[in-house]
């Protein structure tokens, strides 16, 4: 199973990944995850990704695009994976059809979470993530059981830097004029299923099981 998560910033891309993940047995790859880990460990793709995302920009597609097909060269990939945060450009979503084909291979489907812009503000700013396995929380919608710790591996959870107002705002304007063409790029090849991401996280999730069905 392939699948591309698609979706504004905070429409529960990440929440659901791990969900689906853990259901199919297969790899989250979160562009954003691997970003974050470069810019922790200071590497030279860290140091430049920072400049872009800290106010809330795309880090540039050749740099995405190389980053995320070697990626895909791995090992673990070979049945399946979810991609989350990636395509973000036409271009992107391009390279990565180019390089579907080249190994005779097709995306199952590109799962689209739909979430109006006036529920981003509230879910980004209450948004707390663990910075060892990437699960994502809320302070109000999904509090995580001991308070501020990951449930997973029991981390301090902490607040992304890009997740102030002003920049979520950015984010959203970028989402709207970069990527949202991208919904009409994968429903030009039928790839394209939505589910309503303004329920409650175990319904999104339902949702997504429901088109998913049971082939692993
Ligand atoms: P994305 O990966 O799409 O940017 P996240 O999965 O990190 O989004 O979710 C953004 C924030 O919204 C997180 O704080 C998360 O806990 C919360 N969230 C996710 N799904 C829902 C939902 N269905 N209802 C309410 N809050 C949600
Ligand atoms: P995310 O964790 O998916 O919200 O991504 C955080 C930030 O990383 C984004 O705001 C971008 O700056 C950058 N990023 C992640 N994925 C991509 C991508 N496919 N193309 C360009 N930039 C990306």
């Amino acid at each position: 199973m392939k699948i591309v998560l698609l979706g504004p910033p905070g429409a529960g891309k990440g929440t659901q990944a791990k969900s689906i993940c853990n259901r199919y047995n297969i790899p989250h790859i979160s562009t954003g995850d691997i970003f974050r880990k470069h810019m922790a460990e200071n590497t030279p793709l860290g140091i430049e990704a920072r400049k872009h995302i800290d106010i809330g920009h795309l880090v540039p597609d050749k740099v995405t695009i190389d980053m995320l097909l070697e990626r895909l060269k791995n090992e673990d990939c070979k049945d399946g994976y979810l991609l989350d945060g990636f395509p973000r450009t036409v271009l992107q979503a391009e390279a990565l059809q180019q390089f579907l084909e080249s190994n005779n291979e097709r995306l199952t489907t590109a799962l689209l979470i739909e979430v109006p812009r006036e529920f981003i503000i509230e879910r980004m700013t209450g948004r707390r993530v663990c910075p060892s396995c990437g699960a994502s929380y809320h302070t109000k919608f999904n509090p995580p059981q001991i308070q501020d710790k990951c449930d997973i591996c029991g981390s301090d959870i902490m607040q992304r830097k890009d997740d102030t107002e002003e920049t979520v705002r950015e984010r959203l304007d970028v989402y709207e004029s970069q990527t949202q063409p991208l919904i009409d790029f994968y429903e030009n090849k039928n790839l394209l299923s939505k589910v309503d991401g303004t329920k409650a996280i175990n319904a999104v999730f339902e949702s997504i099981c429901e088109i998913l069905g049971d082939e692993k």
